[in-house]
């Protein structure tokens, strides 16, 4: 590890859609390479294809990425010196490489209509013999050509494949790959509209932006052997490739969906990275977790934390077959982040998600709560459901919940009158003088401890299941713990 290494590496998405657990794990493992070897993580938006553009993306993407603790060093809002980031603003330099590779003559200018284009195809569907381009334009007059440019017709550019010979790389993870050239198609660098295809842009931002590293998704293996072409049309030296494996779906049989999916119960699945911060995940504990799925130490460490996983990683210990995602497990690691906050740390974040949850809630009185519910959250939104009863004027809940077991109505009734009355009185209320009152009460109310207390917890909470009530009724206040007694007693006279 040294600081003077020049890794460069980049995270590339195109901002079609939101970004999903896929485009996070990708970025992730460029990030901890990148911090590991001391080297450049790069940003670069890859928005050439404007059908696909989808306006939230980059947005989306910034504060995902931010939210995670994936930071950029180049890119959109910081810039650097390899810039414009957003390849929409690089087009006249896709058009000048394509037109340097016009003139060395491994690239051409074709005229051929959609409607040829698309017959080509049908006659080929009907044949069942080799699908792609028929290098039509490939050899064109000069005659031929200014015929085309006088009628007016935009080209697109291809690529100039060789007919005959094979095209080889060695993938960092996958090993030697290599295809025959015959199989590959002559592709489209330009559109006839100037913008680039993925493929010209990818390769001239890759050699112009450096990066000495390119790891990216199973789903472009394919289109390397492309890429190995271009490089060496253009005579450059071709940055080491590492495809990552994909990402299951928890039961291991599919890829994991970007779009939402449903479990066998219904559920649905979550994808997007702003949906588990919604969702009350921590972002360490998805960096954490993501940093797994594909990627381990050995057989047995799970936890590790931000810099830990900056020293461990290594792309020698990304496994080379594609592993589940187990939201179980997932759920299991934040609850343990959770656990491991520091009170003023948890409630801090539990504040902002109560409020989205509509929860009138305050700092100083989530902050008593925590260290009553911190056990028992697996994501932040379980808070919620645990004291929202606190943050309401009045609690709706069924009287016959007041009436646990033996209990009847009238004795009901007259057990939580005396309670009222004895924390009307109760000075200080504290947690401690609470419990003192309340277990007198139970032992000479006729009723297990856990009877009577269960009363007194629908009285005050509207639940059966609360945080500890000794400390919900300090939490809650004198007057509210009183009043709401008294009105499980009102309550309590419809059933007499
Ligand atoms: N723009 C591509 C994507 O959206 C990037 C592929 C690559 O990393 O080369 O995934």
């Amino acid at each position: 590890m040294t600081s003077t290494s020049s890794v460069r590496v980049r995270f590339a998405p195109s901002p079609t859609g939101y970004f999903h657990l896929g485009g996070a794990r990708t970025a992730l493992y460029n990030y901890l390479f990148a911090r590991h070897e001391g080297g450049k993580f790069i940003l670069r938006v890859e928005d050439t294809d404007r059908t696909r553009y989808h306006p939230e993306a980059i947005p989306d993407l910034l504060s995902s990425l931010r939210w995670l603790g994936i930071w950029w060093d180049e890119g959109p809002e910081i810039g650097g010196s390899y810039g414009p980031y957003y390849q929409s603003d690089r087009l006249a330099l896709y058009q000048e490489y394509a037109q340097q590779l016009i003139d060395k003559g491994l690239a051409y200018r074709c005229y051929c209509s959609a409607a040829r284009l698309a017959s080509l195809r049908e006659g080929q569907r009907g044949q069942g013999g080799a699908a792609g381009y028929d290098r039509h334009c490939r050899h064109l007059t000069a005659g031929q050509i200014a015929d085309y440019e006088a009628q007016g017709i935009r080209p697109v550019v291809r690529l100039a494949v060789p007919l005959e010979g094979e095209t080889s790389f060695d993938d960092l993870l996958r090993g030697r790959i290599t295809v025959q050239n015959e199989q590959l198609d002559d592709l489209v660098l330009l559109k006839s509209d100037g913008f680039p295809t993925y493929h010209l842009a990818v390769v001239v931002d890759d050699h112009s932006m450096a990066i000495t590293h390119v790891i990216r998704g199973d789903e472009w293996l394919s289109s390397t052997p492309k890429h190995v072409l271009m490089y060496d049309a253009f005579g450059w030296e071709m940055p080491v490739h590492a495809h990552l494996p994909v990402i299951l779906d928890p039961s291991g049989k599919g890829k994991l969906s970007k779009r939402k999916k449903k479990t066998a119960d219904g559920q649905e699945l979550l994808t997007y990275i702003h949906e588990f911060r919604d969702e009350g995940y921590l972002p360490e504990a998805l960096f954490n977790f993501l940093a797994l799925v594909g990627w381990s130490y050995d057989a047995e460490r799970e936890f590790f934390g931000r810099d830990e996983l900056i020293r461990l990683f290594d792309l020698s210990r990304v496994s080379k077959s594609p592993g589940a995602f187990s939201y179980d497990k997932l759920e299991y690691m934040n609850g343990s982040y959770i656990r491991s906050l520091g009170q003023n740390d948890l409630a801090g974040r539990l504040l902002p998600l109560l409020k989205a949850d509509g929860i009138d809630a305050d700092f100083d009185s989530v902050l008593a709560f925590v260290p009553h519910i911190q056990e028992r959250l697996k994501v932040l939104t379980d808070a919620a459901e645990w004291i929202d009863f606190a943050y309401v004027e009045e609690i709706d809940y069924d009287p016959q919940e007041l009436l646990q077991k033996k209990l009847t109505p009238a004795h009901a009734s007259t057990l939580l009158a005396a309670c009222a009355a004895a924390l009307a009185v109760l000075a200080p209320f504290g947690e401690g003088e609470i419990e003192a009152a309340l277990r007198g009460l139970a032992e000479t109310s006729g009723l297990k401890a856990r009877e009577f207390f269960g009363a007194v917890r629908v009285a005050v909470t509207g639940k059966r299941v609360a945080p500890p009530l000794f400390g919900a009724l300090a939490i809650l206040g004198q007057q509210r713990s009183v009043a709401r007694l008294r009105e499980a007693v009102r309550r309590l006279e419809a059933l007499l």
